[in-house]
C-alpha cells in the first residue's frame, strides 16, 4: 500500500515536471516565433522609414503642397504603434494563461488530497501508525475541531463500541477518511464537506482512555500510514 502511495506521488510528481517542460518548451516556441516577428518587423520598420525619410524629402521639395505628406506620415506613424502594441499582448498574454490553467488543475487535485492534519489547534500524537494500529492518533482536548483532511462527500456516520462515534468520509477518488472516538459528528451522510471545514468534536468515546482522534487514511481501501501524507 505505501508503494502505490509512492507511485502516486513520483506519478504526480513526473506530471507536474512534465508540465513545466511543455511551458518551458512552449515559451521557447513563443520567443523563436516572436524574434522572427520582430526580425521581421524590423525589416519593415526599417522600409518605412525609408519611406518616410524620402517623403520628407518631397515634402522639402514641394513647398507647394504640405497637407498631403503630413496625412501620410500620420497614417504611416499609427501603423507602426499598432504593430507594436499587437506585440506586446501577444507576448505576455499566452504563457500566463496557460501557466494559470497548469495551477488551477493541481490546486483542484490537491483540494481531494487528505493531506491536511485533522485537528484545529494543539495536539501532540500519542501513537504512530503500525501493523497493530493502521491509524495515527491526535491527543487533544475534548472538543477540540476534528476537520476534514480533504474534500469530500460523508459516507457514513455511526456509533461503534470500540471506535465509539465514527465518521467516514469519501474524498471521490482513491482516497477515504476515517475519524474515530468523536465526542460529536457534525454532519449527516451524503453531505458534502469542504476541506479544512470543522466536521466533528475531538473526544473519547468507545474504547479510549483519553480524548483523541483516531485518524485513518485509506487509498483504494487499504490504509496508509496517514504521517506519510499529512503536510
Ligand atoms: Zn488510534
Amino acid at each position: 500500500m505505501n508503494k502505490t502511495l509512492i507511485f502516486l506521488l513520483l506519478l504526480l510528481i513526473a506530471v507536474l515536471l512534465l508540465s513545466q517542460l511543455f511551458i518551458v518548451l512552449e515559451n521557447r516556441k513563443l520567443k523563436m516565433k516572436i524574434q522572427d516577428q520582430q526580425q521581421e518587423l524590423d525589416v519593415s520598420t526599417k522600409y518605412i522609414q525609408q519611406l518616410t525619410e524620402q517623403m520628407n524629402k518631397i515634402q522639402e521639395t514641394e513647398m507647394a503642397d504640405k497637407s498631403r505628406p503630413d496625412k501620410l506620415r500620420e497614417l504611416l506613424n499609427s501603423y507602426l504603434k499598432e504593430q507594436k502594441d499587437e506585440e506586446y499582448t501577444q507576448k505576455i498574454k499566452v504563457p500566463i494563461e496557460e501557466l494559470q490553467e497548469d495551477l488551477s488543475e493541481y490546486e483542484k487535485k490537491r483540494r481531494f488530497i487528505p493531506d491536511l492534519i485533522p485537528v484545529k489547534g494543539d495536539y501532540a500524537i500519542s501513537q504512530r501508525y503500525s501493523e497493530k494500529h493502521k491509524a495515527t492518533d491526535f491527543a487533544a482536548p475534548t472538543g477540540t475541531e476534528v476537520i476534514a483532511s480533504a474534500a469530500g462527500e460523508v459516507l457514513s456516520v455511526y456509533q461503534d463500541k470500540y471506535f465509539g462515534n465514527v465518521m467516514i468520509v469519501d474524498h471521490l477518488n482513491e482516497y477515504a477518511t476515517f475519524y474515530a472516538h468523536l465526542a460529536t459528528t457534525i454532519f449527516e451522510a451524503k453531505t458534502f464537506v469542504e476541506k479544512g471545514e470543522t466536521i466533528a468534536l475531538v473526544g473519547s468515546t468507545g474504547n479510549s482512555t483519553a480524548p483523541h482522534l483516531h485518524f485513518e487514511v485509506l487509498v483504494n481501501g487499504e490504509n496508509i500510514d496517514p504521517e506519510t501524507i499529512l503536510k
